[in-house]
This record gives C-alpha cells, structure tokens and sequence, in this order.
C-alpha cells in the first residue's frame, strides 16, 4: 500500500511548498521508492484552464490533457514522474462532482453536507490510482487559515485516521523570520501556524524551517517544545541562490531519511547529487550571458511563463551559458523601436498567448528575426503570428490574419472545420471556455532533410498541446515555394505542426508547448538548439 506524505503551509505563501515536495520526490526515488504527486488547490475554478496567466500564472499541460497548476510542472522537472489528469484537483472540481452525483439522487435522499460529501471527494481523490506507489505526496494549496483551505485540511486528518497514522505523515512549511532591526530569528510565526494547524486536528510530524539565514540550534528547540515536534524533524532550509540546489539543500538537511524513518523503511539506493551539482555551478559560475527576449503579453508576472523560463534556462545548462531573460511586452512593442529594443538580443522567442492585443508588435519582432537572421522560436500563437508574418511580407496577402481576432481578411490561421469538411469540431466557442482546446500529447511526422529532425533525431514526436486555432494547411504550397517549409504534420498531414525557414540560420514555430517537457537534468533539444544558435549568433 502506499503511504501518504501531505505538505502544508504556513505565516505566508510561495514559500516553495511546490519546490520542496518536488525536492522530496527526487529524493524518495533516488532512494529506490515509487513516487506520485498531487496538488489539491483551494480556489473555486474547476481548473485554472480559464484563469488568466497574470492571476495565477502559466497554466501547465499534462500529457493526457489536463489544465493543470503550475506546481506539477516543478513536480515533473525534478523528479521525471509524468504528472496526470488524476494530479490535480480544486474546490470547484470536487462541489462540482459532488453536485452532479446530487442532481441524479445518487445520495439518496440525504442531506448532502461539507463534511462528509465533500471531504469524502478529497480523500478518493488523494486515493484515486495510488495502488502501486509507495509514496503518495499531496500538497495542499494556500496557507492553513485560510477559509477555503479548510474541508481539505479536514480531509487529511479523516484519511489519516482511516488508513492509520503509520501510513500518513503531515509536513508542514513555514516562514522563519529575520528581524534585522534587532538582528533577531523570530519562531513566533511558526508557532502560531502549528497552532492553528492543530486546533484543525493536524499535528504535524516534520516542520520545514523556511529562513533567511541559518537557525541556531536553540531556536529550533524552541519549534520543537512549542509545536510539539522531535527536534530531528524540524528542518530548515535557507533560501538558496538557485532552485537547482533544492535537492541538495533538503539532502543535507536529511529530509529524506526523516521521511523514511518516520515509515520504518530503509533508503534502497544512496543518492548520487553530482548531476544537480554540476548544473547548479554552470547556473551560479558561468560568466558568459546571452539575452533572449521573450515577447508577449504576460510578461509583468514573472509565473506566467514558467515553464518556457525553465526550458530556456535548460537550454542555457546544455550550452554552458547564462541566459538573461528580456521580457518585453508586446502590446508596448512599438514597430518604430523595433530596431532599438532588440539589437542587443541573440535570440527572439514569441511564446504562446491568446487575442489580439500585442499581435502587432509580435508581427514586428518576428519580421525583424526573420530579415535579420536572428534566432527565433515560435511557439503555438508565436508560430502563427510567424505565419501571418510571412503571408503579408512575403507572400503580399496583405488580409492575411487568424479567424482567432479577425473575423474577416485572409484566415491562415483559423478552427479547422472553417477548411475541412465534418472536421475536428471544437465546443465551446461560444458556450463553455474551460477544457475545450486540443489538450496533450499528440504525435507529429517529421519531414525528411529537415532542420527539426536533426535536431530530435527522429523521425515521430509527442509534444503537448493548448490551442483551438490551427495553421491552414491549404497554404502550404504557396509558404513552402516561397521557403517557409512545413517541416511536422499530424499523422493524418491535416495540421501543420512545425515551420522552419530555409536560408535562415534558425527560424522555427511550433504548434505545441515544448517547454513542457524540458527538464534540468535533461534539456528539451530544441531549447539546447535555439540556445546554440543565439549563442553563435552573437
Ligand atoms: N490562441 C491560439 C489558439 O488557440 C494559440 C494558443 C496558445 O498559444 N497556446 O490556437
């Protein structure tokens, strides 16, 4: 049976709740264990496929399609555990599945109340395909002593007693302060979150320190006589210059063999740390940089590109630089200061993105990418901007837009079943907005010759996706003659997946996210080669 390890949080949040079970996860399978993952979000939306990436940053794609928190993508990068659908649930998945089950009388006749309906939901849930793990963690978002988080709180004390505490262990993160006015550490805070966490019913089993500077010894006691925990298990962990030293910073700290001590098991495996090492030094001791621009319309909200920053950066590891991320916003992008802006960039990158807003300015820094045979990635909307760039430069079709902000003019990029008779039909349009794109991993055909598969070095790919629009394929003769080539089709050669320019050191746009599947320890190839090529370009 697995056993189950649920992480807390307190005082504040984005202290790293995420970071630190990913961190726990690589560590429990490095000792020989099986681990899943799983985040319960408090928040009303079903899932935060509708949330705007200012609000709640980007939002991560699963592999079989789930709009996902961006905390399962922390989870897949450092441990490599393909996150699912079943990972991820909010307050308004769980009422909504209960109300459902209410409406076709499913309950009987009962009063159907928090506790037990809906923290029953929780705890299928928590359980839900679990059977062949051995670890089972489950981060609860928010902070405790929030209203929302409560029923979830709720529920992982009943799952514990349901399964019998050996088999459950409560984590709990908190702030550690530094006053520097009295140059003082203060534990106040601490306690009183284990207090607060324990007039729920959860006393926690290991506190995680989070802190400026390095508790003293007599500070943890402190945490430990108040919050009622063994001294061993209160651990702290000093803010580190990179996430990459997370790992290292929790094996020092012997997270993982608390974890396997309180379980009564025994670590199968000694961990080898060499290949964090390693990429922490390049991130913290390398001096050559190079700046890449990412152009779009989140930029204000450093989360809201999360994955395609951590690609980037992998990119950056794989080469051996530093990647200095220039964010620029493209609704601000004047096509006047084109030139100004990005003459010091190696590398142009026009992530994806929805609406019209920004769209001129992408249009301007991809024209500029191209006549200036600067590196540019495309990614979904960023490759079809590339394509609505090329259709009115070069191919003079002027109207030359996407169905997706212009209902009129030339659709080079619109829905599918706008060209192809009976074809994939898309809700939602009109009606329902949440879980109504094409969603996950699709396979793409490589072309023969091409620059795409030199660099994946074969010939099938899966890559994720998040779009409802798609480049009409209709035009394909008339981009490829020009040297726009449609170097990756979908299987049945309806959607075009990859373009790539000829004669254009590296021009690229790519219909699916990427980024989601580059890790620190194993950088996504078209990042390492992007890198590569900026890198050479200036
Ligand atoms: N808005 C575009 C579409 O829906 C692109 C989406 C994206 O970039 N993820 O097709």
């Amino acid at each position: 049976m697995a056993r189950y390890i649920f992480v807390t949080g307190g005082v504040v949040s984005s202290l790293g709740k995420g970071l630190s079970s990913a961190s726990l996860a690589y560590l429990l399978q490095s000792r020989g264990y099986k681990v899943r993952l799983r985040k319960l979000d408090p928040y009303l939306n079903i899932d935060p496929g509708t949330m705007s990436p200012f609000q709640h940053g980007e939002v991560y794609v699963t592999d079989d399609g789930a709009e996902t928190d961006l905390d399962l993508g922390h989870y897949e990068r450092f441990s490599g555990v393909i996150a699912k659908k079943t990972d991820n649930i909010t307050t308004g998945k769980i009422y909504s599945d209960v109300l459902k089950k209410e409406r076709k009388g499913k309950y009987l006749g009962k009063t159907v109340q928090v506790i037990p309906h809906i923290t029953d939901r929780i705890k299928e849930f928590i359980k839900n395909d679990s059977s062949k793990e051995d670890f089972v963690i489950c981060e609860i978002g928010g902070i405790v002593g929030d209203i929302e988080s409560l029923p979830f709180i709720e529920a992982i004390r009943q799952f514990a007693n349901d399964i019998g505490k050996k088999n459950a262990l409560f984590i709990h993160l908190t702030l550690v302060p530094y006053l520097k006015s009295s140059d003082e550490i203060k534990t106040k805070p601490t306690q009183h979150s284990v207090k607060e966490l324990r007039s729920i019913g959860v006393q926690p089993d290991i506190i995680i320190c989070r802190s400026e500077r390095p508790i003293p010894l007599e500070h943890r006691k402190k945490i430990s006589l108040f919050c009622n925990v063994n001294i061993k298990n209160v651990i702290e962990t000093v803010d580190v210059k990179t996430i990459y030293e997370a790992p290292i910073s929790f094996y020092k700290e012997k997270l993982d063999l608390r974890v396997l001590d309180y379980f009564k098991l025994k670590s199968r495996k000694s961990i080898n740390l060499d290949p964090w090492k390693k990429i922490t030094k390049i991130i913290l001791k390398t001096n050559k940089q190079i700046n890449i621009a990412i152009i779009g319309k989140y930029v204000e909200l450093k989360d809201a590109y999360k994955s395609l920053d951590e690609a980037l950066i992998h990119g950056g590891i794989e080469n051996n630089i530093k990647i200095n991320l220039i964010r620029i916003d493209s609704e601000k992008l004047k096509v006047s200061d084109i030139h100004s802006k990005l003459k010091d960039i190696s590398g142009i990158l026009i992530p994806g993105g929805f609406g019209k807003r920004g769209t001129d300015g992408k249009i301007a820094a991809i024209k500029y990418a191209r006549d200036n045979n600067v590196p540019f990635l495309g990614i979904c909307y960023g490759m079809q901007m590339a394509i609505i760039e090329f259709a009115r430069n070069i191919l003079n079709l002027k109207k030359a837009t996407s169905s997706e902000f212009d209902k009129k003019g030339l659709h080079v990029v619109g829905l599918i079943e706008e060209w192809v008779k009976n074809g994939r039909t898309i809700k939602g349009t009109d009606k329902d907005l949440g879980g109504t794109m094409r969603l996950g991993s699709y396979e793409a055909k490589l072309k023969d010759n091409s620059m795409i598969k030199k660099i994946y070095g074969k010939k099938i790919i899966n890559e994720r996706h998040r779009h409802r629009y798609e480049v009409n394929i209709n035009f394909k003769d008339k981009f490829e003659k020009k040297g726009l080539i449609f170097s990756g089709l979908s299987p049945d050669g309806l959607l075009p997946e990859i373009i790539e320019l000829k004669n254009h050191p590296w021009f690229i746009g790519v219909q699916f996210h990427p980024e989601f599947r580059s890790r620190p320890l194993a950088p996504h190839p078209l990042f390492s080669s992007f890198i590569k090529a900026s890198k050479n370009h200036r």
